[in-house]
């Protein structure tokens, strides 16, 4: 049983999202959908124990219900940015799997919002750095430290030029460096499933997008050669 006393949620209270989970649950309500986004999850990336709480019953409409799927992949999503969720998150497992299940077989609907859906997706894998920066548009950049000198390395990995540079002010990334994208052979874990699913969904932009983040960049400041998702995943390693 949950114990609601103890679940406050962005308002700082508990006692509405029960009634608001019945009224979702009843039939389609939009108010009722609306002000339980806003308490479970107020649109930034932050979630509250009273989100955890209610992520079973979200779940368990998920099957049938797209909004219902939004707002707990959001909430998976998001319990990365918020301190203090790891155990209620392990008492989610099942839910959790639950949701990865339903996520991936809308993924192979190829729908409108397939980013969002793979993203939530990753989380659902405990993959939440990925999840937060993952993008496919065309012009996505991605920033990490070089490895080797202290200078911010932007990959640019967009439809028309992929290559790596230090930004400044001056507008048009004047050093460029060629990026070496890794063979879909050659990759492993985490980045051959993002890839071989992308590919699964004929979603080919985010595959070529993904065999850039896992192969090579050069730093234009030292040359250094250094792999992208290693650095980023490092850089961004749960503190333990
Ligand atoms: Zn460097």
């Amino acid at each position: 049983m949950t114990d609601w006393e103890l679940m406050y949620d962005s308002r700082g209270d508990s006692a509405r999202v029960p009634e608001l989970l019945d009224r979702v649950e009843g039939d389609l309500d939009p108010e009722a959908w609306q002000e339980l986004e806003r308490r479970l999850t107020v649109g930034a990336p932050l979630t509250f124990p009273a989100s955890f709480a209610a992520l079973p019953r979200l779940v368990r409409l998920a099957g049938a219900n797209s909004r219902a799927r939004r707002l707990a992949g959001r909430i998976v999503r998001y319990a990365a940015a918020t301190d203090g969720c790891d155990d209620l998150l392990e008492e989610c497992t099942a839910s959790i799997v639950e949701l990865g299940r339903l996520l991936d077989e809308e993924l192979r609907a190829r729908p409108d919002h397939y980013l969002d859906t793979f993203r939530d997706l990753l989380a659902t894998r405990q993959q939440y750095h990925w999840a937060a920066v993952l993008q496919d548009s065309a012009d996505a950049a991605y920033g990490v430290g070089c490895p080797h000198c202290p200078v911010e390395v932007t990959m640019v990995i967009g439809s028309h030029a992929q290559y790596s540079t230090i930004r400044t002010e001056q507008p048009n990334d004047v050093e460029r460096r060629t990026l070496r994208p890794a063979t879909p052979e050659q990759l492993s874990g985490t980045g051959r499933w993002m890839y071989e699913t992308a590919v699964r969904d004929g979603r080919y932009p985010l595959a070529e997008a993904i065999v850039h983040l896992f192969g090579r960049a050069e730093c234009p400041r030292c040359a250094a050669l250094f792999t992208f998702a290693d650095e980023y995943t490092a850089a961004n390693r749960p503190l333990v």
